[in-house]
């Protein structure tokens, strides 16, 4: 990911505090160099759920720059950087990393994961 999708993803998590953020990130060849803001619909601390009408947007959108759907960020406000039972429930992106930001303690921290099926692997993450 780049530097400055980093930089943004880490200003939306720490805006909408105290309630989780959730967005998408698009790219090429794994990528992620764009980001997209996406609306918390439960408007809650601990949980997260897009429109499905503004998902389908994004994602023409993102086809239309030649992207592809690459990773799918949240925010966990005072939770540690880990999946919930909920969020590998409702992953329906195998295709994308799914990142969590931490923001329990200061420096914020960031858990990158895989989703297939009840599993979550970790995955490697890189800035560029
Ligand atoms: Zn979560």
């Amino acid at each position: 990911m780049t530097r400055s999708v980093w930089d943004e993803m880490i200003r939306h998590c720490q805006e909408e505090k105290p309630y989780e953020a959730c967005g998408l990130l698009s790219g090429r060849n794994g990528s992620a160099q764009t980001i997209w803001r996406m609306e918390n619909i439960l408007k809650r601390p601990d949980a997260f759920a897009m429109n499905t009408r503004q998902i389908q947007k994004v994602l023409q959108k993102i086809a239309f720059r030649g992207e592809k759907l690459v990773g799918i960020y949240h925010s966990h406000p005072t939770a540690p950087p880990v999946p919930s039972i909920e969020d590998i429930a409702y992953a329906n992106y195998p295709e994308a990393a799914y990142l969590i930001v931490s923001l329990a303690s200061p420096k914020p921290a960031l858990g990158c994961y895989r989703i297939w099926g009840a599993t979550a692997f970790s995955c490697p993450l890189q800035l560029e």
